[in-house]
């Protein structure tokens, strides 16, 4: 039997089933499928995917000559977040919100306050969001605080301020869920579900997000290997959700005194070589102070992030937290402006 890759295939992986994923030709690649179907399809399982077929305990020796000749390449290491890999999904990923189209060639552009912190105040910065052309307003309303004696979000009253701020100005909404109580009422509100660094590994709320339809926007943990991230995220996807979204927000590091964290710049074109997901960048927590934050988002775009998140605020000083790494809102107008330079002189030498 011939089979798309699906559950299946990645349950059979999961068990240790040696699997040969064979990339055919373009152009050999309807006949190519065939013959394998007749040669393998009797006393295997064959799973296909577009110019991919994936065959169950079989190696490349199997392959008569003919086959082999029909491979543009011949894989047998399977990773294990499977649904997360570019081998049994090599387009990208393209998340589609009310007004966002995001990954591929698009970049999307999300803003906000760090914490909601009044309904007039999250409208004010909403507006300063849009006119810079983002399409994404950002505020936690459940805030995951260092200290449990800081400010800990506004709640529910926080979902609904933004909410309002954002339907008034068509922006889609991001916001963080903290756990998996707070799933149904964060997903009434919001377009895309924000799971903090901190909850990178809590498996039950990767596990309740991955049950929604919701857009998921998975931040990388503190410490988190490029393979504990696509692990997460392969959480999210064995649930049937696949819109994720994952954010590199600096990590810590031998030296995080002068930046509040590492801004990991590599990991951007690293995780678009491997997984389809789009990789955004927030250049706020990584940078910790407002003065690092525009570099940082220039060398986030160049090194090709589908997008940026950023951090802004109209009175730093006063914000109700992350107030040392907010943008005012010329400061971020101006970020705008040279990251929208950056993209530029990108296209122009592709
Ligand atoms: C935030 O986005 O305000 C936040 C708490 O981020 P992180 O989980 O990356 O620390
Ligand atoms: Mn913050």
């Amino acid at each position: 039997i011939l089979r798309l890759f699906s559950q299946p295939l990645f349950e059979l992986i999961n068990k240790g089933a040696f699997i040969m994923i064979i990339v055919l030709k373009n152009d050999q690649a309807t006949a190519a499928i065939e013959e394998l179907k007749q040669y393998f399809g009797s006393q295997h399982e064959i799973f296909v995917h577009n110019n991919r077929v994936a065959i169950q305990n079989t190696d490349p020796s199997d392959l008569t000559p003919a086959e082999q000749a029909a491979a543009q390449e011949i894989i047998t290491d399977v990773p294990s977040a499977v649904q997360a890999s570019r081998l049994f999904h090599p387009e990208d990923t393209i998340i589609k919100t009310p007004h966002s189209t995001i990954g591929g060639k698009n970049f999307t552009l999300m803003a906000g306050p760090c914490s909601v912190e009044s309904a007039e105040h999250i409208l004010k910065m909403a507006q300063v969001v849009k006119n810079a052309g983002a399409t994404v307003l950002r505020g936690g309303a459940f805030k995951p605080r260092t200290s449990p004696y800081s400010f800990q979000g506004l709640g529910k009253e926080g979902l609904i301020a933004l909410r309002n701020a954002a339907d008034r100005l068509e922006l889609d909404v991001v916001t963080e869920v903290m756990d998996v109580e707070q799933v149904p009422l964060v997903e009434a509100y919001t377009d895309i579900f924000q799971i903090g660094a901190r909850n990178m590994q809590n498996f039950s709320l990767l596990k309740a997000v991955g049950k929604t339809r919701k857009p998921v926007m998975l931040k990388r943990g503190m410490s988190a290997t490029v393979d504990d991230v696509l692990n997460a995220t392969e959480y999210i996807a064995a649930g049937g959700n696949h819109q994720i979204m994952i954010v590199e927000r600096g990590i810590r590091t031998f030296d995080n005194k002068y930046t509040r964290n590492t801004f990991d710049v590599g990991v951007s074109p690293v995780l678009q070589k491997l997984t389809h997901y789009p990789v955004i960048a927030d250049p706020s927590h990584a940078a910790g102070h407002t003065e690092f934050v525009t570099p940082l988002a220039l060398a986030g775009v160049a090194a090709g992030a589908n997008g940026l998140i950023v951090e802004i605020h109209d009175d730093p000083a006063h914000a109700f937290s992350d107030g040392a790494q907010a943008l005012k809102p010329n400061e971020f107008n101006e970020m705008v402006v040279k990251t929208n330079a950056v993209r530029q002189a990108l296209q122009s030498i592709e």
